[in-house]
């Protein structure tokens, strides 16, 4: 503590770490939107004609700023820049490397800021990029389009500007770019190349721009840049780790560049991690938490990276639970053994957890000292990099006060319900399984439910109008009472019957108007977990959406969808679907905890809908769906790890509904356009009807379905709904044709490719008129 304090340390009154030298700690990147979400109303504002350019400008400045600042006082050595993006950092790459697709060329030579939101968002002349999922999280980038015309060009300016903006703080600040090979894997062929054109064929003509992006950010103060590899962490053929490794010795070999990081996370680097090691670039960064734990003994295997600088992510990134802080440390202590200097990060940027926890005014505050979101984990990179610099003394009252909030955790009767314990440590073989084989239950749902060939249904969802929105909101504050809102949302649901049954429709929905999202609605609803006020993360440009937590053990106070469900049956005589999110969904789109196995969680989440399937049966429910969009979207990166989790994903599908009673029928639903890798997966569910999203890839898994053999009805989507497009009776009933070459008529069903919830009623009524048309007429052909 003798050091003078650096001349360029930003003020800081309360800690002491300012006054020491810069501690090796940084992180990759922090939420963008600020603490009152400021970004997405200053960019929905711009949308909107309320908002101009430069006040949009001096908002996104303005908060980037503050981020630095506060990262900068936390106590980081170095902040990085370039993570800041308005709506994607791949599209920010996509601008930086002048891959623009040729529809939105003139919008961005017109203007640059509106051009980029076109590519984002499209307009009414042109369609945006395709959207995808960021690896294995709940972000969406927007997908390059590349093809072998594509030219690249260097526009830093983006880049360049926020490294000023830093600069001239007095920070020492690191740019953040996507690296080439992961910017060039994440592409796909623009419209009207070859399917199988394959974008790494454009390496050599991307090296360039990015030495030339490289080159002005050294030129304007950037001792290091940091390029993100994770698609590394994938399984990658040997002609990619070539391409990995021409691609940093040509970067490595150029002299005009800064000191270049390679940033790697979301698992473990395996094949990648010898070439990196070899590398000429002066950093690596590894991702130590979950299965990126391997890369230890990988690390080692190589003899270590001595002459680099290793950044080390030991605090998990994705997850909001606190780190064990005497783990990590002891786990620092072996990597200085292994490299030229250790440095302490989250595993992955901040981008994927919620600002603060200590906003959090609603939660227990014994359950918040569990907690840890963008800020706490900050703290925590921090308090780890001083124990790494000066001795696990130095950070004694952090680590006693970590050990205590562990135990107490550990020891809470919220992580540890005896009842939920000893139920899921009952838990048989048996219980997974119907008791008889899908023929003889089909037969007995035929008896009980009588439907016609080609049954129409839909997905669960209608349309949310402002009217439910505003009955939810009364609710919440206050201005009506619990049955005042009950008789609304009654009242909905009489509406979509009586629609549903005018309309011809066979198998009934209430229609969720009880629900804004679907895992929220069943989270709120079971002990053990944990609902957020302001624990907002982007999902994709202003869209932020709020996970809940799975906290403790998971049981079921009461039924939690039986109410609607049986209201919506006294009203018709047709078969109305009991409507429940399934397990493996519940997880993906929550914050899973990390003190047990996520096979742990999702069997304890089953047992709690198998209770609801249970009751809604009891009720008189004879057709209950248990959606799994999610099955496919955490499918894990690696090959190697799928088996063992498809392994539990689908044992506690069939655990919810293993109860059920020969003659209920069993649905499921899930809306990711690729099944092929999942196609046994979908059979081990044992649904008695699958429904799926095909309408956009024109029944193509109708034919995959019957290619793997798949026994059981299935309802491929005949209806986009991601368009507000009426689409006509003709066309539905193509569709219908072709899925019928490839199930036959007894077990197709006829329904949307997924919930309505999104769409207005005007067009809901008219498509799903032309849907029920369609089917009566295709029935007639049979
Ligand atoms: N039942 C849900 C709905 O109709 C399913 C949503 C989904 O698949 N994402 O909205
Ligand atoms: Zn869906």
């Amino acid at each position: 503590m003798t050091d003078q304090p650096p001349t360029d340390a930003p003020s800081s009154a309360s800690s002491s770490a300012s006054s020491a030298p810069p501690l090796p700690a940084t992180v990759y990147g922090y939420p963008r939107q600020g603490a009152d979400r400021e970004l997405k109303k200053a960019v929905e504002g711009y949308w909107k004609g309320r908002v101009t350019a430069d006040a949009l400008r001096e908002t996104a400045a303005g908060l980037r700023r503050a981020n630095w600042r506060r990262l900068a006082e936390a106590g980081l050595g170095e902040v990085p820049t370039g993570d800041f993006s308005y709506y994607d950092h791949v599209l920010d790459t996509s601008v930086m490397v002048g891959a623009i697709p040729a529809r939105h060329r003139a919008a961005v030579e017109r203007d640059a800021l509106d051009g980029y939101f076109a590519m984002a968002r499209g307009t009414q002349e042109v369609a945006p990029l395709e959207m995808t999922k960021w690896f294995d999280t709940n972000y969406h980038y927007l997908v390059p389009e590349l093809g072998p015309d594509t030219r690249f060009s260097a526009h830093p300016a983006q880049q360049v500007t926020a490294l000023r903006e830093a600069v001239a703080l007095g920070l020492a600040a690191r740019p953040v770019l996507v690296g080439p090979i992961t910017y060039l894997l994440l592409a796909k062929p623009a419209p009207g190349v070859d399917p199988d054109f394959e974008s790494l064929t454009l390496l050599d003509r991307l090296l360039p721009v990015y030495a030339e992006v490289l080159a002005e950010l050294r030129a304007a103060g950037a001792r290091w840049v940091q390029l993100d590899e994770p698609a590394l962490v994938q399984d990658r053929t040997p002609a990619e780790l070539n391409a990995v490794a021409r691609a940093y010795r040509d970067l490595g070999g150029r002299s005009d560049r800064p000191e270049l990081l390679v940033a790697s996370y979301f698992g473990r680097l395996g094949e990648a991690l010898p070439v990196l090691a070899k590398a000429p670039v002066e950093g690596l960064a590894l991702d130590f938490t979950g299965p990126g734990a391997a890369n230890l003994d990988d690390l080692a295997a190589v003899g270590g990276v001595p002459g680099k600088r290793l950044v080390a992510g030991v605090v998990d990134g994705r997850n909001i639970w606190i780190n064990d802080l005497g783990a990590s440390l002891s786990l620092l202590g072996t990597l200085l053994g292994l490299a030229g200097r250790v440095e302490v990060a989250p595993s992955c940027s901040l981008l994927h957890v919620p600002l603060d926890a200590d906003a959090e005014k609603d939660i227990d505050p014994l359950i918040l000292r569990w907690l840890s979101f963008a800020r706490q984990k900050t703290a925590e990179v921090v308090v780890l990099a001083r124990g790494l610099a000066h001795g696990a003394t130095a950070i004694g009252a952090e680590l006693t006060a970590n050990r205590a909030d562990l135990a107490s955790r550990a020891g809470s009767a919220i992580t540890r319900d005896p009842a939920v314990r000893a139920r899921t440590a009952a838990v048989t073989a048996a219980d997974a399984h119907r008791s008889r084989p899908y023929e003889e239950r089909a037969a007995a749902q035929r008896a009980r439910l009588g439907l016609p060939p080609l049954p129409t249904t839909t997905i669960g969802s209608f349309p949310q109008t402002p009217d439910l929105r505003a009955a939810r909101a009364d609710l919440r504050t206050g201005r009506t009472g619990t049955a005042g809102y009950e008789q609304r949302i009654e009242t909905a649901i009489a509406e979509m019957i009586a629609f549903q049954e005018q309309a011809g429709l066979d198998v009934l929905v209430h229609g969720e108007p009880e629900r804004s999202d679907m895992v929220q609605y069943f989270a709120e609803r079971l002990t053990g977990y944990l609902a957020t006020r302001h624990g907002w993360v982007q999902s994709y440009g202003t869209r932020y959406v709020r996970p809940p937590i799975l906290a403790g053990d998971i049981s079921r106070p009461e039924p939690m969808s039986v109410r609607w469900t049986t209201y919506a049956q006294s009203l018709t005589r047709r078969p109305v679907k009991g409507m429940l999110t399934g397990p493996v969904t519940m997880l993906a789109w929550s914050f899973v905890r990390d003190d047990q196995p996520p096979a742990d969680t999702a069997r304890q989440v089953a047992l709690a809908l198998r209770d609801e399937v249970t009751d809604l049966e009891a009720a008189g429910t004879p057709v209950i769906q248990v959606d799994e969009p999610a099955l496919r979207e955490t499918l894990p990166l690696r090959t190697a790890d799928r088996a063992d989790y498809l392994a539990w994903a689908t044992e506690a599908f069939r655990l919810t509904t293993g109860g059920a009673r020969d003659d209920t029928q069993i649905h499921t639903h899930m809306c990711y356009a690729e099944f092929g890798d999942i196609l046994q997966a979908i059979d081990d569910l044992d649904a008695d009807v699958i429904s799926l999203e095909a309408a956009r890839s024109r029944m193509q898994v109708a034919g995959e379905l019957a290619t793997a053999g798949y026994p059981r009805a299935a309802g491929p989507g005949v209806y986009d709904i991601h368009s507000p497009r009426v689409p006509t009776t003709d066309e539905i009933a193509d569709l219908l044709r072709k899925g019928l070459t490839a199930i036959p008529a007894d077990r197709l069903w006829v329904n949307p490719d997924c919930g309505l919830k999104t769409r207005d009623w005007p067009e809901t009524r008219e498509s799903l008129t032309h849907l029920v048309t369609a089917a009566h007429r295709i029935r007639t052909e049979l």
